[in-house]
């Protein structure tokens, strides 16, 4: 329901993927929309997040398929030469072109963009940084969240993901600390784009939100790769070593044998919550920064919304746009009960190849059903076989109940992340492994392995 007694029928704090999904979304509703951002427009995403990363992945893939090229027949240098300034130029380039836009989208929609910080003074009032007040009826908090760093003597010796982008050429010797999607990542691709990798696991496996097999066959492939893995790796110190531009990485168990010229921690974020008085107005939040929502995205100030990295649900940018669509669509659209399903949600990790899931994993589906049957292939691409690539590929069904309805697809492999979308279109109708085996494959290719198990 919308007032005419405020400014605005919504104001969104935070110019990334959720905040622009939801101004965009309301604007198209026909609502006075105004948007805070005082940074670049698109936030993580575009700016520090998957769109940089996403170029430097294709980078390190081109360098693995220029290897296997050169097996194959092709007459190119055993290690040719990259130029990460140039790699750099298109990666900035293909972002400028995004935030124009955006701008421009903004300026079609009629959306306000306010290039400031905003605090919250009351339920509906946010104050901008230069002193303006404006009122909203309903209020989108979509700041997103920040890298954290480990409370350790000389943590600020590390880098964290952010400072990634400001790399100009690879590091020669890098130590990545943690074991989730990030620490992967980069290893995965410095590696490839010229660093020798050291990766420090806390745990005893890699990105425990994914299928333990396919996690562990994946942290064979970055060792074929030549990245070097400790498990059950306790951190206690950074320290600059004697001629002071290197880093020294100091365990529980004694230091490492080598010093690094770059540590980058990737251990997890924390929502973007402080200095914007939500404390104040009775906004809760939680252990890690983010903003406590309940399944509506209603914060604990009822005209108060919060979502994407900011909720800390689902750290995901399709995610944080899809919710944002569905609460304007709630508030302003005519959809009293639209609400994102947090259910199903397909996601992939970049490494090489990489790693991609939809749905229950295995241990996850025998806490939750009696009768679970798995199916697995595992195989090398032709790629790899033609050009005596080592690199294997893992896909994995998990199916529950008589009529084997298909509750999880994993795929480690070549192309995961183009081939899961479909079958997560499958996963989410309730297909069943009698109708993926229906399904004629397409031959010869990686993905026909998903309709052959
Ligand atoms: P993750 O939550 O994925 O992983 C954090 C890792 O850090 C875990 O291995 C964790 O270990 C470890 N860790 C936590 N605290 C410490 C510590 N004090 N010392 C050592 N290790 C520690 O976080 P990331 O930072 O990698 O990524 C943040 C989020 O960004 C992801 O969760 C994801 O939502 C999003 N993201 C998504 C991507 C994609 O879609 N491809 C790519 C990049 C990021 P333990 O398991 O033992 O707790």
């Amino acid at each position: 329901m919308t007032t005419t007694s405020h400014d605005y029928d919504l104001i969104v704090l935070g110019g990334g993927s959720g905040g622009l999904a939801a101004a965009f979304r309301a604007a198209q509703h026909g609502k006075r929309v105004a948007m805070l951002e005082p940074d670049e427009l698109g936030g993580t995403c575009v700016n520090v997040g998957c769109v940089p990363k996403k170029a430097m992945w294709l980078a390190a893939d081109l360098a693995g398929r220029i290897g296997l090229a050169r097996t194959m027949g092709f007459d190119v240098p055993l290690r040719p030469v990259l130029s990460w300034k140039e790699l750099i130029v298109h990666r900035q380039g293909y972002i400028e072109n995004i935030h124009v836009s955006y701008r421009k989208r903004l300026d079609e929609t009629g959306v306000v963009r306010v290039p400031r910080r905003g605090r919250l003074l009351d339920a509906h009032t946010v104050e901008c940084s230069d002193g303006v007040r404006i009122s909203g009826e309903h209020i989108v908090l979509a700041t997103g969240a920040h890298p954290q760093r480990p409370d350790i003597p000389g943590a600020d010796l590390g880098l964290v993901s952010d400072d990634f982008f400001n790399l100009c050429d690879a590091p020669a010797q890098v130590a990545i600390v943690g074991g989730g999607y990030i620490a992967v990542e980069l290893a995965g691709l410095l590696q490839a784009l010229g660093s020798r990798v050291t990766l420090l696991v806390r745990g005893g496996r890699l990105l425990d939100r994914f299928d333990g097999e396919l996690a562990a066959q994946l942290a064979d492939n970055l060792c074929h790769q030549g990245v070097r893995i400790q498990f059950d790796y306790r951190l206690r110190e950074l320290q600059r070593d004697s001629e002071g531009d290197r880093v020294r990485v100091l365990g529980h168990d004694g230091p490492l044998d080598s010093v690094f010229d770059t540590v980058f921690f990737a251990i997890g974020r924390r929502g973007n919550s402080q200095d914007m008085g939500l404390e104040q107005v009775g906004v809760q939040i939680g252990e890690r920064g983010e903003v406590v929502v309940d399944e509506w995205q209603t914060t604990s100030v009822p005209s108060v919304y919060a979502l994407g990295d900011l909720a800390g649900k689902e750290g995901l940018t399709p995610v944080a746009i899809a919710t944002a669509r569905h609460l304007m669509d709630r508030l302003f659209g005519g959809k009293p009960q639209a609400k994102m399903d947090f259910n199903n949600i397909p996601s992939v990790v970049f490494s090489h190849p990489p790693l991609g899931k939809v749905g229950l994993g295995e241990e996850e589906a025998r806490l939750q059903f009696d009768d679970v049957r798995v199916y697995h292939s595992n195989f090398r691409p032709m790629l790899q076989a033609l050009a005596d690539g080592t690199q294997r590929s893992m896909f994995k069904l998990v199916c529950v109940g008589p009529d084997e309805r298909v509750v999880g697809v994993h795929l480690l492999g070549e192309a995961a992340d183009e081939i899961l979308q479909g079958f997560a279109v499958a996963v989410k109708m309730g297909a069943t492994k009698a109708q993926f085996d229906a399904t004629v494959a397409i031959h010869p290719t990686s993905a026909e392995e998903i309709v052959l198990m």
